[in-house]
Order: structure tokens, then sequence, then C-alpha cells
């Protein structure tokens, strides 16, 4: 079934190629989000079956399993910020561009600040309902610039207390990221920039042209 299907990864890492598979403990596996919601988007899955049929709020209730849980997402958000600075590198390409670049005298210093630690440009955090049967963390870059984000439930469910930072866990009991209609109201809430906070009302079309803008200023940043 759809909402079953990443319990193959989980079960058969093996059986998918490694560039959707990128790493495999005992403990967890690390794919790609096959619909990506960013430039960068990863699923960290964990593969203890006590824990994967629960709802991510219980789960990471364990102390043990959380601290785990914590130590592989924190592993891959070096690997997706590593991913990112490749991505928006001009010479990303190949590195004949690169070559090209330097023998012509074009190379786009101003393109990619040198240095920059994209670590902090990661997200760790999983959705208060998920629709997917198994656990599964999300790890993706900030931007939301992407094909695959095509409705204001997509882009809430990153952008408001829908999206719960793995670093919040365990949640208090009277936590109202808990509470289904508080988390069904965010996800119909009105738009709003992740990157400036200006307002969209309900015009997804026009958040979708803000947000290339702010790609650009913010590969730049
Ligand atoms: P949820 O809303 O359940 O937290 O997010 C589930 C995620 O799984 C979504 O971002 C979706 O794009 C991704 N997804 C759905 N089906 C598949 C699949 O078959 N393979 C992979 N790699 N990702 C999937
Ligand atoms: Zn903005």
């Amino acid at each position: 079934s759809y909402r079953g299907a990443l319990l193959e990864y989980i079960q058969h890492p093996d059986r998918f190629p490694a560039s959707q598979v990128l790493r495999t403990t005992p403990n967890t596996v690390l794919i790609r989000d096959a619909f990506p919601k960013a430039t960068v988007h990863l699923l960290l899955l964990p593969r203890s079956p006590a824990h994967y049929e629960q709802h991510p709020h219980e789960a990471l209730s364990d102390p043990a399993f959380l601290a785990t849980i914590r130590a592989e997402a924190e592993t891959a958000a070096r690997l997706a910020a590593a991913e990112l600075a490749r991505q928006l590198s001009p010479f990303s390409a190949s590195s004949k561009a690169r070559n090209d670049a330097l023998a012509t005298g074009t190379v786009p210093y101003d393109d990619l600040p040198a240095g920059r630690d994209y670590l902090p440009e990661i997200r760790i955090g999983v959705h208060a309902h998920p629709s997917m049967a198994h656990l599964h963390v999300h790890i993706l870059s900030r931007d939301m610039h992407s094909d695959r984000l095509k409705h204001r439930k997509h882009y809430n469910s990153f952008n408001t207390p829908f999206f719960v930072p793995l670093a919040d866990y365990p949640l208090a009991e009277d936590d109202e990221r808990r509470d289904s209609a508080f988390q069904n109201a965010n996800l119909g809430r009105d738009l709003v920039c992740w990157a400036c906070g200006k307002g969209f009302g309900n015009k997804f079309a026009e958040l979708k042209r803000h947000l290339d803008d702010e790609f650009e200023l913010w590969k730049k940043r």
C-alpha cells in the first residue's frame, strides 16, 4: 500500500540503488524523499518495529530510542549540508565547468559565499500527523524550492507548528502540538514566507513565485 511504502526501505535497503538509500546502520536507514519539498530532502527511518509502528510523539518519548535517533539525525544533517553545498555550488555540474570558468576568467566567485556553513540551513523534524505509516524523520533544507511542492498543505506542513523539530522531543503532555484540531488548523493557515515573513493569504501561486526569488537570495547569503 502507499501508506506502507517506507517499510521496504527499512527491511530491504539493499534492494534500492545507492542514489536512493544513502546510509544504512543497524538502527536506521537514510533515504531520499521521493517527492522532495526542498533542494535537499531526506528521510531517516528507524528500523526497530517496536518504534516504527508508533506515532512519533509516542516513539520519541522513549529516551534511549530518542538519543539513538538524534545521533543518527545529526549525522544525516551533516550529510545533507554537504549535499546542499554541492548542489548550490556553481561548479556542481562538473569539474570541466570549473576548469572552463577558470580558463576564461569567468569564475563566479560571488555566487557562493566561501566557507559558508550549510548545517544551519538544514531542518530536522517530524510531521504531527504523518501520512506514511512508518516512523520517519524529515531532514531537509529550509528553502522549500521544489517542483514537488504543489499545494498549501505541503508548504504549511513544514512551515507551521505542524512540523515538530526533533529537538523539541519528548513533548510535554499538555503540548498543544498534540492537538488534532490545532494541527488541522495549521495546515489550512494563511501562507507566510519562511524567509521574510511576508503573508500570502491563500495565494499559493504567488508564494511559489516569491519562493523562487527568495531562493536566489538565500543561495548568496
Ligand atoms: P509525512 O507527511 O508522512 O511526514 O511524509 C511522508 C514523506 O514520504 C513525504 O515527504 C513523501 O514525499 C515521502 N514519500 C512518499 N512515498 C514515498 C516512497 O515511496 N519513497 C520515498 N523515498 N519517499 C516517499
Ligand atoms: Zn519572503
